[in-house]
């Protein structure tokens, strides 16, 4: 195996917990165990509930663990920014190439629409996920109407997480849909800041919690459409 690079990923909304201490504790234990590196970035993109004061108490709290990083706050690194606040135009750049590559659409459906789709989908014992209304609608860029932009995910087949202690987790891709990956005011959502974080930052491996389980084929689907492994 070459040498692991391993990350921890903390939100910074409050105090480290200990599920986060945990999962700090096992990306730090492999990266040493191999080798490898492990790398600390602040998921700061939600300006509202991130502060100041969380981050002083993460980064005080992983060094009183003794959970030592080599890339991230306060040491730096090669693969830098690591406060996802600081990234924002490698992200703009993602969604513009995936955009030009006809793997993102302008999706205009309301919150109101699509709570009623849900409901009617609900009460039918259907999936509630997106319906495909603006997939081929072809909104263009200077459209006047608010929108968010989807991915235009695989419709068959299905969407693999190889994971190293649940095996093989199988997704069928009906039951996914086109997740959202830029919101109606610009901005990026977390299932897709991860992915081009940790392709820039040439991750190799991702333990996290088990409560991720459900964003992980999303972001395997963001993979396939960046063309990345
Ligand atoms: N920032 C995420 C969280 O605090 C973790 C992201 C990840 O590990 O992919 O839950």
């Amino acid at each position: 195996m070459d040498a692991p690079r391993l990350r921890f990923a903390p939100s910074p909304s409050g105090f480290l917990h200990i599920g986060g201490a945990r999962t700090a504790l096992y990306c730090w234990l492999l990266a040493r165990r191999f080798g490898g590196t492990f790398i600390l970035r602040v998921e700061d993109t939600d300006a509202a509930r991130s502060t100041d004061a969380s981050i002083d108490a993460i980064l005080a709290s992983m060094r009183w663990l003794g959970l030592d990083w080599d890339e991230g706050p306060e040491v730096g690194g090669m693969h830098g920014p690591y406060f996802q606040s600081q990234r924002r135009a490698k992200y703009d750049a993602a969604v513009e190439k995936l955009l030009g590559e006809g793997k993102l659409y302008r999706c205009v459906c309301t919150t109101e629409e699509l709570a009623t789709k849900r409901e009617a989908a609900l009460a039918d014992g259907r999936n509630p996920i997106y319906d495909g209304t603006c997939r081929d609608a072809d909104h263009p860029a200077n459209t006047p109407l608010p929108h968010v932009l989807r991915l235009r995910a695989p419709r068959d087949g299905e969407t693999v997480v190889d994971d190293a202690i649940k095996g093989r987790v199988v997704f069928p891709n009906v039951e996914l849909g086109d997740q959202v990956v830029v919101r109606s005011n610009g901005d990026p959502l977390y299932n897709f800041v991860v992915v081009i974080d940790d392709i820039d930052m040439r991750m190799t491996h991702v333990v996290r919690g088990d409560d991720h389980l459900s964003n992980t084929p999303k972001q395997v689907q963001l993979y396939e459409a960046l063309g990345a492994t």
